[in-house]
């Protein structure tokens, strides 16, 4: 998808005069992207009309840069479309709350349930977990497997046939023992069908939760918005959670599930572990349905922000796509001292400062990149020019942890942390870099 929303836009940059039908062409490649993405087709078109709406190319004024102002709005109307216009229940610490997960079987409830509950648990919550799945063999040992490995109270049976019934006990079990989060997973079945309408209906009006968050896998495609308009007609959906985001969707149903539910993505969970779960940001989010990164964008704002005489060496190594540790280095220098070159990075996934310096963390954050600067400067030309991880060896390895007065173990981290990034920068490798003046398109 990335390639195809790049590659619509820089024949749009090719093309000398921005016209009706350059901007249709660009339009049309761009909603084949959208739909591979798994968006659904009404919105696709409702997002076209409103992107045709604000940029009226006929009433643009001359000298405004075109294919900004169209990206832009592309952008602009895809953050839109992911945001309901409320925000989600919020649950207060040390006030009871009922969260009810309702979702197909499959698209990872249980897992999401103890994933929800970890989260909250870090940071001092009281979570339990309520499993009233008693519809599938065996969910029961999963959500207590579950449960167990986090250190999470849990409740439910091996015998009780009644979902609503242990909900309920579920639930006053785990209020009375004062739980702030009493979190309630239910069953999923195969297909949507009319009996599990019913029983989420009939477990929602017992337990009267506080939110109810529909589970949706990001690989469903294009069926996302009926069932998410399935669960809503059901019961008053309030948040969505997508999961599986570390797979190879992109996650467009999102989008689908937003509209049908009315409601917004509070998590996204990208991996089968307890903590791949993610604080849904919508812009990143964006970023990765169009691609990796806002690449146009970010070359605006190297062109923007990046002293002139620096430009043509930063966007050289980029466009090399080789990250070395010595480029690793110069970038932590520049994020340390948030410059124009920081400010840029700082777009890039992975290098983004809610990533590399989480909020609430950025003193210890600062501190690690100091520290794996240490590290760095006791590395020889030879290590920190190459781009070949391999030849960071245990010796190597060894002498640069006995040189920096670091830990063995700190060293190998610094590494992991490169490799994940070089894995980032990779992907701007071969990017074609616009001039001055191609950016400005008149
Ligand atoms: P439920 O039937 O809705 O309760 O779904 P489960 O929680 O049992 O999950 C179904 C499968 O999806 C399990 O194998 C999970 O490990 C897996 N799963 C859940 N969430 C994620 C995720 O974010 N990423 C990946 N890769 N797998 C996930
Ligand atoms: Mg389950």
């Amino acid at each position: 998808l990335g390639g195809t929303i790049t590659r619509a836009i820089q024949q749009m940059s090719n093309a000398t005069i921005i016209d009706e039908k350059v901007l249709n062409e660009c339009l049309n490649e761009i909603n084949r992207a959208l739909l591979n993405a798994d968006v659904q087709f009404q919105l696709v078109r409702n997002m076209q009309n409103n992107i045709k709406r604000i940029v009226n190319i006929e009433d643009l004024a001359a000298g405004h840069n075109k294919r900004r102002i169209i990206q832009q709005a592309i952008f602009n109307e895809l953050c839109n479309m992911l945001d309901p216009g409320k925000p989600a229940f919020t649950p207060k610490k040390g006030k009871t709350s009922i969260i009810m997960f309702v979702g197909l079987q499959g698209s990872g409830k249980t897992t999401t349930c103890t994933k929800y509950a970890y989260y909250h648990q870090k940071k001092g919550w009281k979570p339990a977990l309520v499993c009233a799945d008693t519809f599938r063999a065996g969910a029961f040992d999963q959500l207590k497997q579950n449960a167990t490995k986090a250190k999470i109270p849990f409740y439910g049976s091996y015998t009780e046939s009644d979902p609503v019934k242990i909900a309920v006990e579920g639930v006053e079990t785990f209020k009375k023992e004062n739980c702030d989060l009493i979190i309630v997973d239910t069953s999923g079945r195969h297909k949507q069908e009319a009996a599990l309408f019913e029983e989420m209906r009939q477990v929602s009006e017992a337990t009267k939760p506080d939110l109810i968050v529909f589970v949706m896998d990001s690989s469903i495609g294009q069926a996302a918005f009926d069932q998410a308009q399935a669960f809503k007609q059901s019961v008053p959906v309030g948040a969505v959670i997508v999961t599986k985001m570390d797979g190879h969707a992109k996650g467009g149903g999102a989008l689908s599930a937003v509209a049908a539910t009315k409601s917004p993505v509070i998590f996204i969970g990208t991996g089968e572990h307890m903590d791949e779960f993610e604080v849904f940001d919508v812009k990143p989010f964006v970023s990765r349905l169009l691609g990796m990164g806002d690449w146009s964008g970010f070359m605006d704002k190297i062109h923007e922000v990046v002293p002139k005489d620096q430009q043509p060496e930063l966007l050289q190594k980029l466009s090399e796509g080789n990250f070395t540790l010595r480029i690793m280095y110069e970038q932590f220098q520049h994020i340390l001292k948030m410059g124009p070159i920081g400010q840029v990075f700082s777009m890039l996934p992975g290098f983004s400062s809610s990533e590399l310096m989480p909020k609430g963390q950025e003193k210890e954050s600062q501190a690690k990149i100091k520290r794996y600067m240490t590290m760095m400067d006791s590395m020889t030309n030879e290590e920190l020019d190459s781009s070949n991880p391999k030849i960071m060896n245990d010796s190597r390895i060894m002498r640069i942890a006995r040189g920096s007065g670091r830990h063995v173990r700190e060293v190998m981290e610094m590494l992991e942390e490169y490799k994940r990034l070089a894995k980032i920068w990779s992907k701007m490798k071969g990017l074609k870099i616009p001039t001055r003046g191609d950016m400005n398109m008149r």
